[in-house]
């Protein structure tokens, strides 16, 4: 790890540096994260995650704790992250190129559809599991 990263909107308008504090993925099945990136979250925690000047970013506050950063031109989402700077994800795919980790975790696994799962062995928690470990991190 170490190294910035970069990354992109789908228009490449909106650009950002990150570092991947992790070698491993992890998605979230939870139906907030499903209505904003329009199907299952996959992404990884970062660190130091910098966007370009003048990029045209909205910032939705999904809840009291977090924010959804997307970009205001193409509408492609960037990264959820803690108001408070605590903690912030990426999705991979918006790494330029696209990351390819690992997954590692699902959580939220009890909102996941029926109609699709993820390939291979991960560590998954149901929200409930989520909220006592992260004491209301996720939103
Ligand atoms: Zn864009
Ligand atoms: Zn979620």
């Amino acid at each position: 790890m170490g190294e910035r990263l970069n990354g992109r909107c789908l228009c490449g308008e909106s650009r950002f540096q990150a570092r991947v504090l992790k070698n491993e993925a992890d998605a979230c099945h939870c139906g907030m994260c499903r209505r904003w990136a329009g199907g299952a979250y996959v992404g990884v925690e970062v660190e130091d995650l910098d966007f370009a000047p003048g990029a045209p970013l909205i910032a939705y506050r999904s809840s009291e704790w977090a924010e959804r950063i997307s970009c205001a031109r193409c509408g492609g989402g960037l990264a959820w992250r803690m108001v408070d700077g605590s903690m912030a994800n990426v999705p991979l795919a918006v790494f330029d190129p696209p990351l390819d980790l690992p997954l590692a975790v699902e959580i939220f696994i009890d909102e996941k559809p029926s109609g699709y799962a993820f390939a291979g062995s991960t560590h998954k928690m149901t929200g409930a599991e989520v909220a006592a470990a992260f004491a209301g991190r996720e939103g």
